[in-house]
């Protein structure tokens, strides 16, 4: 592990060996693991060395029909909506037994697929996807309808139903979170699955659903599919027998996703697309815990966040002080190999077991070649029109996609790196007056994600909570998620909620039934 700008660059340090092979490559539907329809594979990456992990089967729209058929089979006539709920629940509460089982397993996949460090992997990620489980599995045997008066003499009561086969894409940032955010309440409440992962990182859903399998999921229910957006992902949106998709991604996808619902069979879609949230620091926050605050809100999980805190803005009166801080704060970052890890106590403390935590070696490693150069493209962009470079701004090492911590100061609300989704290590820090001023500005943004107030005066907290358009807002915290917090955002930031017992009417159906009390009513 080395100080991103210490001589010794990670590039130097051969890459350590992830301690897991890859068992699974292929598609699985219908319980079945199976080869792409066209027999085609795309390989997938280690972000450390550019080399193939492995091969791994690429679906398209032919192979998305047979998971969709299979899926609506199971929602038909298979098991799943029929059991009881409690059933259903005891196979989630067994699946999630399994991933604890194989946390250290699955961390590996992860990490070496995605270059995350393995420490946040096995000790945040996986064990947060296991707790969503749990949290869903509680819910199974709690759904349920209302009685309701009516005007006359009539039973009226609504029965909340399954919406049937489910549709879900996933980004590759945090590929099995994204995974436990949409099947955990899909499945929960009855519906059956088809799930198209990121073409990055297609490993860790494969293995995770083997593991459902062994916990007594039948056959049918949750259908993966590896593949590229255009064809399967187009495939799944645009699908007749999809009754509902939910999808994460860019907001260029996203409005893509919902066209092709929309042409299709109108089925609905929830949609948690990107940001470019604010943190905001005031002038009595205390500025070490501020500057310590806002770097882990932008650089954990390399920058690479939907609700990053990638504006920030700080009072005048302690904005020098602040800069200073949070160069000294980035260049202390250690960057390496995302294999070598230790959690930074100070952080995962915050908020107990839900919290996001931090890991001390954040590698910095980006997914693919594709995220590293347009990181560095918006990089130069902020040099160009004039932001100030404090720190950062090149790769790390020669090898891998490292960048080192990156921090502009002198931003303006204008330039690229203050208005577009950078998803990489750069901070870009704006200077305000007064609150009015940085309300209107922490809101003139198409995105409307989440957003970090830091302040000890709760009078302004009331005031800049209330204020601000996101559908986050962490009070002298961030990133604090829980399996019962909704997630979502305002504007251009997505449609609906995940996460708690607002995702469950995702997935749900509300079905009225009026009976005359006493028959015939009418007469
Ligand atoms: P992306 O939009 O490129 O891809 C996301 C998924 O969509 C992938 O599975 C991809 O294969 C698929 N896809 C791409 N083109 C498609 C098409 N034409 N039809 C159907 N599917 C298609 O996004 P990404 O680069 O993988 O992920 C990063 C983005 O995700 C960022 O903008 C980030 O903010 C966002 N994100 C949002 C949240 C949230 O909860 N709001 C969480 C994580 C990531």
């Amino acid at each position: 592990i080395s100080r991103y700008n210490s001589t010794a660059a990670a590039a130097a340090e051969e890459p350590i060996i992830p301690p897991v092979s890859v068992k699974h490559n292929q598609l699985l539907i219908n319980g079945q693991f199976v080869d792409a329809a066209s027999g085609r594979t795309f390989p997938t990456m280690d972000p450390r060395t550019g080399k193939v992990i492995a091969h791994v089967a690429e679906g398209d729209a032919e192979d998305i029909d047979i998971a969709v058929s299979a899926a609506r089979k199971a929602f038909d006539e298979g098991p799943w909506p029929r059991m009881t709920a409690y059933e259903r629940s005891k196979i989630l509460l067994r699946f999630a037994d399994l991933l604890e089982k194989h946390n250290d397993e699955i961390a590996a996949l992860e990490t070496w697929d995605n270059g995350k460090p393995y420490e946040q992997a096995a000790k945040i990620e996986v064990p947060m996807t296991a707790r969503l489980f749990r949290y869903y599995a509680g819910w199974a045997d709690k759904i349920h309808g209302l009685t309701l008066p009516a005007d006359g003499p009539y039973h009226v009561q609504t029965l909340h139903e399954p919406i049937g086969v489910a549709g879900q894409i996933i980004p590759w940032n945090f590929p099995l979170l994204m995974y436990a955010w949409k099947v955990g309440p899909a499945l929960a409440c009855g519906n059956t699955v088809v799930i198209k992962t990121a073409e990055q990182t297609p490993l860790s859903a494969i293995y995770a659903t083997k593991l459902f399998h062994e916990a007594g999921l039948p056959d049918g229910v949750l259908n993966v599919v590896s593949g590229f957006g255009p064809t399967a992902g187009a495939a799944l949106a645009s699908h007749m027998n999809v009754d509902k998709l939910a999808f994460t991604g860019s907001t260029v996808t996203g409005k893509i996703v919902l066209e092709l619902a929309a042409k299709s069979n109108l089925k609905p879609v929830t949609l948690e697309l990107g940001g470019k949230s604010p943190f905001i620091v005031c002038e009595d926050a205390d500025v070490d815990q501020a500057v310590e605050l806002s770097h882990f809100a932008l650089f954990f999980n390399q920058g690479q966040c939907c609700c990053a805190g990638s504006r920030t803005f700080v009072h005048e009166r302690v904005y020098d002080e602040f800069v200073e801080k949070a160069k000294a704060r980035a260049i202390k970052r250690v960057v390496g190999d995302p294999f070598k890890g230790v959690l930074s106590k100070a952080l995962s403390t915050s908020g107990a077991t839900t919290c996001c935590g931090g890991a001390e070696n954040d590698s910095l490693q980006q997914v693919d070649s594709e995220q590293f150069e347009k990181i560095l493209r918006y990089i130069r962009s902020g040099v160009e029109s004039g932001a100030n470079l404090e720190t950062g701004g090149n790769r790390f090492g020669a090898n891998g996609y490292y960048i080192q911590p990156t921090v502009f100061s002198n931003v303006k609300d204008d330039m690229l790196i203050a208005t577009d989704e950078i998803f990489g290590p750069v901070q870009s820090i704006l200077k305000f007056k007064d609150l009015d001023e940085v309300i209107r500005r922490a809101n003139n943004s198409n995105y409307g994600l989440a957003a970090g107030v830091f302040t000890q005066n709760i009078d302004t907290a009331n005031t800049l909570t209330r204020a601000l358009k996101a559908g986050s807002i962490w009070v002298n915290c961030f990133d604090v998620f829980d399996a019962a917090i909704p997630f979502g955002g305002y504007k251009m930031s997505g449609h609906g909620r995940e996460k708690g017992i607002y995702s469950l009417s995702n997935y749900l159906q509300v079905k009225a039934v009026v009976t005359p009390l006493k028959n015939p009513a009418w007469l």
